[in-house]
């Protein structure tokens, strides 16, 4: 079985914990160390599926079709280990499980209670499935002291007890303030939240104090003595200017060589940084700068597209160029004449995105994108968009919509009740629940030959994550390829169109899964590195 690495998070939430746990994995795996990261959310949900992004975020789909916590991004963008369904729980779903047992009498009439029905299953949920690799990090949501994360607090605690010290680790992350009138950094916080920690009996090994100011040596000093650690685990989490620093940083500090010791390990190999050194040196010297207009719904909330703005970020990586984003909500459009706002920029890109409100100012956007020659990448409900848009302007289909939003005249987009999946055939039904009709996961796709797409993909066979229920409905192809827009990447069975593409346009894409959930930093995603090379020919054209 894997060693176990615990990280809990105390003081205030927004800490960068599933960051700072990615970039742990990251320092391990350069060490040689086989790795896997998992994520227990405290919260009722069963999944993060049915939440709104302006409350939860992203939701970050795996290849086998789960929707889980966007920290599963972090993971999967600093490690390239695909992540999935098993690799996030939440309090909803273990006690779904836990209660699923109970009515069919598993507990043989014993009174089912938080300990140890509760903590059992979570305990299995941590080790399940860890035999191929060396360590599991487990992340904790949330903060030390919530009532709902105690159950996985216990839980833990146990794990640590059946397994010994040598097979677990504990790390903690805190704040370290600085208050501006008195000039100083303060550890009382970080001392409080370890003494919760304590309270229920899980001793932190290694402490990640998160700071606006390096830590004097006094201080560190000071909280290692309160907190019951060595001063050489308590490691500063400096800001960083590039969430890509953080692996060489970390290990600067001597995270990875402090983590190590405590499993009693003190001879492993040094981690190769080379990777995270070119990505680094990419990010902080680009040789120029393109500007996007990202055009979508959820802008108040940068974390809601989370996986699309790293995946632009990959897209600048590759080209050595910085990417500036502009958040528009596509409202404004629907006031405002889009050109204002979009005269300037190199590239536009509609992202994925649920219900009516906005979508004829996506509409809008898509068609500046058209008319104008600027590159555009249509991204699910983009590519819905860009039908919808294509449909009236180009084939004159008054009244072109999608059946999510109503009974247009032409339904352009469509709910698809069958299509196949490998040899299995898969059925969703119209007004079916909200939870688990969506086509989810990893798909297979054929390109084109001679497509633009298959030429950017360098082949003619993909795997791409879906999260949707409509589709481009087939009955209106003909009419949109009579005008240049045409399908170019089709499920293997034929059935459900996957990309279409202007070619008669410098960029004109849309795709009807998530690329940015499979970008990496040291492996860009080529649809997003193309996009961005697109855009870099644009801004040399104004
Ligand atoms: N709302 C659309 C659908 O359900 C698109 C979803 C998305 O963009 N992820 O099909």
């Amino acid at each position: 079985m894997a060693r176990l690495i615990f990280i809990t998070g105390g003081v205030v939430s927004s800490l960068g914990k599933g960051l700072a746990s990615a970039a742990l994995g990251a320092l391990l795996q350069a060490r040689g160390y086989r790795v896997r990261l998992r994520k227990l959310d405290p919260y009722l949900n069963v999944d993060p599926g049915t939440m709104s992004p302006f409350q939860h975020g992203e939701v970050y789909v795996t290849d086998d079709g789960a929707e889980t916590d966007l920290d599963l991004g972090h993971y999967e963008r600093f490690t390239g280990v695909p992540s999935a369904q098993s690799d996030n729980v939440t309090s909803g779903r273990i006690y779904q499980r836990v209660i699923e047992r109970e009515r069919r009498g598993e507990y043989l009439g014993r009174t089912v209670q938080v300990i140890p029905h509760v903590t059992d299953l979570i305990k299995e949920f941590v080790i399940a499935g860890t035999d191929d690799i060396d360590f599991l990090l487990c992340e904790i949501g949330g903060t030390v002291g919530d009532i709902e994360g105690l159950p996985f607090f216990e839980a833990i605690r146990q794990l640590g007890n059946d397994l010994g010290h040598r097979n677990t680790c504990f790390v903690h992350l805190t704040l370290v303030p600085y208050i501006e009138t008195a000039g100083e950094l303060k550890t009382k916080p970080t001392q409080h939240s370890v003494k919760e920690l304590r309270s229920i009996g899980i001793q932190p090994d290694i402490l990640l104090c998160r700071s606006h100011y390096p830590i004097p040596e006094e201080d560190r000093r000071k909280i290692a003595l309160f907190c019951n650690v060595s001063p050489a685990c308590v490691i500063p989490g400096l800001d960083l200017s590039t969430i890509y620093e953080a692996p060489m940083r970390f290990h600067e500090q001597g995270l990875d060589t402090q983590v190590l010791k405590t499993f009693g390990i003190d001879d492993a190999p040094l981690p190769d940084l080379s990777h995270w050194q070119w990505v680094v040196e990419r990010v902080k010297n680009p040789e120029g700068e393109v500007k996007i207009a990202v055009v979508g719904k959820y802008m108040q909330v940068k974390d809601s597209y989370k996986s699309l703005s790293e995946a632009l970020t990959h897209g600048g990586i590759a080209n050595n160029v910085q990417v500036h984003m502009e958040w528009i909500d596509s409202e404004i459009f629907e006031r405002d004449d889009a050109a204002s706002f979009l005269e300037d920029v190199d590239g536009i890109l509609v992202p994925g995105g649920f219900g009516e409100r906005g979508t004829e100012g996506k509409i809008r956007a898509v068609r500046f994108a058209r008319e104008h020659n600027v590159p555009f990448f249509g991204i699910c409900y983009g590519l819905h968009m860009a039908v919808i848009e294509g449909a009236r302007d180009l084939a004159g289909l008054e009244g072109a919509g999608t059946t999510e939003n109503g009974h247009p005249r032409h339904p352009v987009i469509a709910l698809m009740t069958e299509w196949t999946k490998g040899n299995q055939l898969e059925v969703r039904q119209e007004g079916g629940g909200l939870g688990g009709t969506m086509r989810l996961g990893q798909y297979p796709a054929v390109l084109a030959t001679g497509s633009r797409v298959a030429e950017i993909y360098g082949g003619l066979e993909i795997v791409e994550r879906h999260r949707h229920r409509y589709e481009v409905n087939v009955g209106y192809l003909r009419q949109l390829a009579e005008h240049g827009f045409v399908v170019s990447g089709w499920s293997p069975d034929g059935r459900l169109p996957e990309i279409m593409e202007i070619s008669d346009h410098p960029w004109f894409i849309g795709v009807q899964f998530h690329p940015e959930l499979k970008s990496r930093p040291f492996l860009p995603h080529p649809l997003f590195a193309s996009f961005i090379a697109a855009a870099v020919r644009q801004s040399r054209l104004v």
